[in-house]
């Protein structure tokens, strides 16, 4: 990953937020507008005109704040204008106006700098909380002190390039910001808004649910993105998969647009049909909610990495078992496949301390890591126990290479159960590198279960990097090839008796429908926004 502004076509891997593709330029948050915040004394009756103006701020914050609870709730619903009220009472709590009103008295400070005191220090404390979502509510102690500055100065949340046409409302333009807020997401008006790329934000905070309500695609996590772009920037995001791209080629853009199409949005729930089991793909808590809005027959593939990702640390056992119940919980007796830990590849290099590696999908990824790696197997197998006496749990091991690895991997995750029991737990085959969809009818002897994941399995197949633009020509699922590799699985399934599903790209777009049913490959895991066209496409025949 570069440094400098470039105009080559260049990835970035975030976390995906809010699903869907977006293209358009760059629009970047004017996030330094209360840098040079006037900061003055102020003694004897200068005291009480100060305090007086903090009094006039907050009230017209909080008539601002009514304002937009009002729009939210018309344009998105009440449950998100709750997230505005809840700022409302903030701004209202009596000991937090009492303890700036004594900072000015006290210290003698103007308004704006009692305000950027008091209200940073609580922001620091809850940052401190070792729980994401008090973590998460700190944004919005932030926002508050945001809007008292903007009242104060008189100013407005701003684009840097808001004068260029392209960021004006009604163009297209993807908002660039250092965090993820709340108002970011609303105010900016979103629905002008084609996608947000962030530094900072978590799946949980209120702008990541207002996002998915508003169907905005958005990616966090990508730190200093705002120094590697500039304005007008081309801009291709995708935030099921948490993908980047600055200055596309034209063939990045042409394949990204004609999966848009394939993905136009049903945002009905279609009910199940007989003929096809459609399950879920997700990657962090918040998701199980979608999946259920669109009535998934269970989470399919749960892309356990995400959550160490989104948290920005190595989640413990206990850590682990609370997200996972979570999903367990959430799922109410529907099944969830929980992909173990595949980092390496282009995912987590640095917050697991990854050697740098000439050709990293060829290196220590997925299960060749967790081998190499006991302490991370050992607290994932022991969180995914425990989770599973909550509801149907199953394990799903990615990158395997041939049956010894897989027989030994799933040895030592049952060695580091120790006294959990493990009996409730199903383990399976991620099919995905070649070598291991040769050897299908072996390893479904002794798995309970087989996954097809056709991202990698099309790039180790053909031997064409899925991040590379210009070999993007062969990377396709439109190959004999391709599909003789499926009919080898689904015959492995039908003679071992063992159930396989697809959870790579290639089920969620409806045209490879009829080839899969054709294979018998009738339970597909895709993300949740495409659960309602896969039934659709079956009803309509
Ligand atoms: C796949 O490889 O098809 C898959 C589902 O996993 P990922 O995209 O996370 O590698
Ligand atoms: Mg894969």
């Amino acid at each position: 990953m570069q440094t400098s502004i470039s105009n080559t076509e260049t990835r970035f891997s975030g976390l995906p937020i809010s699903g869907g593709i977006a293209a358009a330029k760059v629009c970047l948050f004017n996030e330094n507008r209360h840098s040079n915040l006037s900061v003055y004394k102020v003694t004897g009756e200068g005291v009480a005109l100060e305090q007086n103006r903090l009094r006039q701020a907050m009230s017209l914050a909080a008539d601002r704040l009514d304002v937009l609870v009002e729009d939210v709730a018309g344009r998105i619903g009440p449950a998100e204008a709750q997230i505005f009220e809840a700022q409302k009472a903030i701004l209202g709590d009596a000991v937090l106006v009492k303890q700036i009103l004594e900072d000015i008295a006290a210290a003698g400070l103007n308004a704006e700098a009692a305000i950027t005191r008091v209200l940073d220090g609580y922001e620091t404390r809850l940052l401190e909380v070792d729980n994401e979502y008090i973590k998460e509510r700190a944004s919005d102690i932030g926002e508050i002190r945001r809007r008292l500055l903007d009242v104060l100065g008189n100013m407005n949340p701003s684009l840097q390039c808001g004068d260029q046409e392209h960021c004006q409302q009604g163009q297209r333009r993807i908002v660039v910001a250092e965090e993820l807020t709340a108002s970011l997401t609303v105010e900016l008006d979103a629905r002008l808004t084609k996608g947000l790329v962030t530094e900072r934000g978590g799946p949980t905070s209120h702008a990541a649910i207002l996002a998915r309500a508003l169907g905005i695609p958005v990616v966090s996590g990508i730190k200093g993105i705002r120094s590697k772009v500039s304005c007008g920037t081309d801009l291709l995001i995708d935030g099921d998969t948490g993908e980047v791209v600055a200055w596309p080629s034209e063939a990045t853009t042409a394949r990204a647009k004609s999966q848009a199409k394939a993905a136009v949005r049903v945002t009905r729930a279609v009910e199940p049909v007989p003929q096809l089991t459609v399950l879920a793909n997700i990657s962090q808590v918040a998701d199980a909610d979608d999946a259920i809005a669109q009535q998934a027959e269970g989470v399919g593939l749960y892309r356990t990495e995400f959550e160490f990702l989104a948290a920005d640390k190595i989640l413990d056992e206990e850590e682990q078992f609370e997200r996972y119940a979570a999903v367990v919980k959430a799922m109410d007796g529907r099944s969830v496949c929980f992909r173990l830990l595949d980092v390496g590849g282009d995912k987590g290099a640095s917050l697991f301390e990854l050697p740098e590696e000439e050709n990293p999908y060829l290196g220590r990824r997925g299960c060749r890591l967790l081998l190499d790696r006991p302490e991370l197997l050992r607290a994932q197998a022991r969180a995914l126990a425990r989770a599973s006496a909550l509801g149907p749990v199953d394990v799903l091991y990615p990158m395997i290479v041939e049956l010894e690895q897989f027989l030994e991997i799933k040895q030592r995750f049952c060695a580091a159960l120790g006294e959990l029991p493990g009996d409730r737990l199903r383990h399976g085959v991620m099919f995905e590198v070649p070598s291991a969809c040769l050897q299908a009818r072996e390893l479904l002897e002794v798995a309970d279960f087989g996954s097809i994941g056709t991202n990698d399995l099309i790039q180790y197949l053909f031997a064409v990097d899925r991040n590379n633009e210009y070999v993007a020509y062969d990377y396709t699922p439109d190959r004999p090839v391709f599909w003789s590799v499926l009919g080898q699985i689904a015959a492995a399934a039908r003679q071992t008796g063992r159930p396989v599903s697809v959870c790579g790209e290639a089920a969620s777009n409806p045209r490879f429908l009829p080839k899969l049913m054709e294979l018998g490959l009738t339970t597909l895991s895709v993300s949740p926004r495409f659960i309602s066209q896969l039934r659709l496409a079956v009803r309509e025949g």
